[in-house]
């Protein structure tokens, strides 16, 4: 049996695969006082919840994900993990870093045709050996599909995670980093989030409610509201669509694309508080923030949490940056 793969037996005596620990402890909770006074928030206002710390290859949210995405590969007795993503997608890095903690091979199916340079996520995931096979013109789940039928007729057992690592069930690492954020702090009024593929605002929601936390739309999925509230169905916690806080604000010219007030948030961070953030997710929901408290969504003396999902070495992969 695989060290890394333990079940436990729920009331009805049916096993259940626990997340395997790829986070290595709780990531830090600490004030930005410099950036909330410069805001115009009170200086203990904002905290900054730093995902982007977890300790396995180059850190970010996704790993809290494939806790229970690669607990149920393993379950299965897989040989390799296939996932899709963007060119520079975390998530792609992220599942060639678990692979290799795990014993297992990584095949990462990227949209679009290889770039002439090998910057920024996909120079780690070389590092990482992982296999990239490039989508070209095929639609990116045809082209996954096709990946897995070759690994199969070879004799492998591949495991296919979905796009951004998103399931129903892997949303539940964002559950539980929220009882971790509750841990440290009891009653937060505000999480400030970005949503790609919907997984971690929709964990959060679950066990924060859907009035304290603020997702911003990066612009990855067609629907993010629609998605979220699928997802929390799914997790047995419907919110009606409606009722969930996203901005749409902040897409602009489209996902990856780097915009002028996602440059800006990328810039008060690092020059208030030393954080960097990326141009795809994290300057986007730097911006959702700026743009909360300039709207008044956000008011002094509330607690809010901006939560660091990672994703800096995209940074070195992006055309504009
Ligand atoms: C993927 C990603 C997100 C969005 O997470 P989802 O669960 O896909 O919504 C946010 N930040 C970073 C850095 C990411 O890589």
């Amino acid at each position: 049996m695989d060290p890394h793969a333990r079940t436990r037996s729920d009331s009805e005596g049916r096993n259940l695969m626990i997340p395997i620990d790829l986070v290595t402890g709780v990531t830090p909770l600490h004030a930005a006082p410099r950036l909330a006074l410069r805001l115009g928030l009170g200086a203990g206002d904002l905290l900054v919840k730093r995902d982007d710390l977890i300790g396995l290859g180059g850190g970010g949210n996704k790993v809290r994900k494939l806790q229970y995405t690669c607990a149920e590969a393993i379950g299965g007795s897989a040989t390799v993990l296939v996932t899709t993503g963007a060119p520079q997608s975390n998530h792609a890095r992220l599942t060639a870093a678990a692979a290799a903690r795990l014993g297992l091979r990584a095949v990462l199916v990227l949209e679009g045709a290889e770039p002439p340079q090998v910057q920024g996520n996909l120079l780690l995931e070389k590092y990482l050996g992982a296999s990239v096979v490039w989508a070209g013109d095929d639609d990116l789940a045809a082209a996954a599909a096709g990946v897995v039928a070759a690994l199969a007729a070879d004799g492998e057992r591949p495991y296919l995670i979905p796009f951004g690592g998103t399931s129903a069930h892997s949303a539940e690492g964002y559950a539980d980093a929220a009882r971790e954020l509750l841990g440290q702090l009891p009653e937060p009024d505000h999480v400030v989030v970005a949503v790609g593929s919907g997984g971690t605002m929709a964990g959060l929601v679950k066990v924060l409610g859907a009035k304290r936390v603020l997702g911003v739309d990066c612009g990855a999925v067609d629907d993010a509201r629609g998605t979220v509230a699928d997802l929390l169905r799914g997790m047995g916690s419907a919110v009606a669509p409606e009722e969930l806080r996203i901005d749409g604000n902040q897409i602009g010219r489209g996902y990856a694309r780097l915009e002028p007030a996602t440059r800006a948030a990328m810039t008060e961070f690092a020059q208030a508080e030393g954080i960097l953030l990326d141009p795809t997710y994290t300057g986007r929901a730097g911006a959702g923030l700026i743009s909360a408290v300039r709207s008044g969504e956000i008011r002094p003396g509330e607690r809010t949490v901006f939560l660091h999902t990672g994703g800096l070495p995209g940074l070195f992969g992006h055309p504009e940056a």
